[in-house]
């Protein structure tokens, strides 16, 4: 397949290259497009046969549900109700990092919600995406635009990389300014029930509604009795070519049981990479030191640690051990990507 690439420096002035992205749409194709969070791989969310271009392109298992993307917060199109805090938060956070799950109406294919009575939408704040779905005049299918597994893509060279050659258009250029992906709330249940930790914090939500809790299966690795709420959730994900391991406790103890970890791989041969931050990038010893950021900047953490990831493969390590990091806040998403690429192997320091 001929995948046309449209790199885009301004929106304003490319609006043609945009409507013909959302012909490709209308025309049953498939779309890469930026969004705040990460880059995602579009399709017309009402048609079954271009949804299934998604799951192909991408190699998602079929009972991995996709969120639609909507230009406005007029959801009733979609949903088949909608509860007062999911106008709430709707008022509050979109556009912007929150997927919220209503009760389904009929318009939306089962291809799309995976067979599932409920559909995750998105008022995405990204420029570009909201042209794109304004011109498609459609919600637009979309999960992350990287090959089923691997970290999602925060540029769009990440995306050229994974799905060159298997979707008809990839379009953007900006770098996506969260680099996590959103936050699920599920409305139809009383109190509403995070699914996903993302880019809109428990704190956030709680503001709007204080009884807000989340999926006790988000931070524990899926089994028979902990089965997360989110099908997607359940999967390896995120996960770069090396083995990723977290090292927990206090930072002193960390640097120093990261530091033995290394020695003991380089000793055996093997490349290692340390995911390090800022306040303590210059206490490793030997390894290929990537910093996130700094630990005062959780967002900015966040946003680093996909590419961080992907960048660890590009220089072919055999390991990567990274530090942990606070639960509050940013955090609990960082800290839910990381132990998933981890496969939740975690050492305690
Ligand atoms: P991605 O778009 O690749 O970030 O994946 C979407 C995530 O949302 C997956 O973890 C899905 O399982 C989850 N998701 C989407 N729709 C639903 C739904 N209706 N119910 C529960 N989880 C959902
Ligand atoms: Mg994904």
């Amino acid at each position: 397949m001929k995948t046309e690439v449209k790199i885009i420096n301004n929106v304003e002035e490319s609006v043609d290259d945009i409507k013909r992205a959302a012909e490709c749409i209308k025309s049953g194709g498939t779309v890469v497009f930026p969004t705040e969070t990460v880059y995602g791989l579009g399709a017309d969310a009402l048609n079954e046969n271009a949804v299934k271009k998604i799951f192909i392109a991408k190699g998602r298992p079929q009972d991995n549900p996709l969120i639609i993307h909507v230009a406005s917060k007029n959801v009733e199109k979609y949903a088949q109700d909608v509860p007062k805090v999911a106008e709430k938060l709707m008022d509050k956070f979109w556009p912007g990092p929150l997927t919220i799950l209503f009760n389904k109406k009929p318009i939306v294919p089962d291809i799309t919600s995976a067979g599932l009575s409920t559909i995750g939408i998105r008022m995405p704040e990204d420029k570009l995406a909201l042209k794109l779905i304004e011109f498609s005049e459609t919600a637009i299918a979309a999960p992350s635009a990287n090959i089923s597994g691997r970290p999602s893509p925060t540029d769009i060279y990440r995306c050229i990389e994974d799905l060159n050659e298997k979707v008809d258009f990839i379009i953007g250029g900006n770098e996506s300014n969260v680099g996590l992906e959103s936050t699920i709330i599920d409305c139809t249940v009383t109190p509403p029930c995070v699914l996903r930790p993302g880019g809109i914090t428990l704190e956030m939500l709680r503001e709007v509604d204080p009884e807000v809790y989340i999926d006790a299966a988000i931070m524990k690795k899926p089994s028979e009795d902990i089965k997360p709420k989110a099908p997607g959730m359940k999967y390896r994900h995120y996960a770069p070519k090396a083995k990723v391991s977290i090292v927990e406790g206090s930072l002193e103890k960390s640097v120093e049981k990261i530091n033995e970890i290394v020695q003991n791989y380089i000793e055996k041969g093997f490349q290692v990479g340390i995911m390090a931050t800022e306040e303590t990038k210059n206490l490793y010893k030997q390894g290929n030191i990537i910093s996130l950021g700094s630990r005062n900047n959780i967002e900015e953490v966040a946003k680093n640690l996909f590419e961080t990831l992907r960048k660890f493969d590009d220089s072919a390590v055999d390991y990567i051990i990274s530090e942990a990091f606070t639960e509050d806040g940013m955090g609990l998403a960082i800290m839910n990507r990381l132990r998933k690429a981890a496969g939740f192997d975690i050492i305690k320091a």
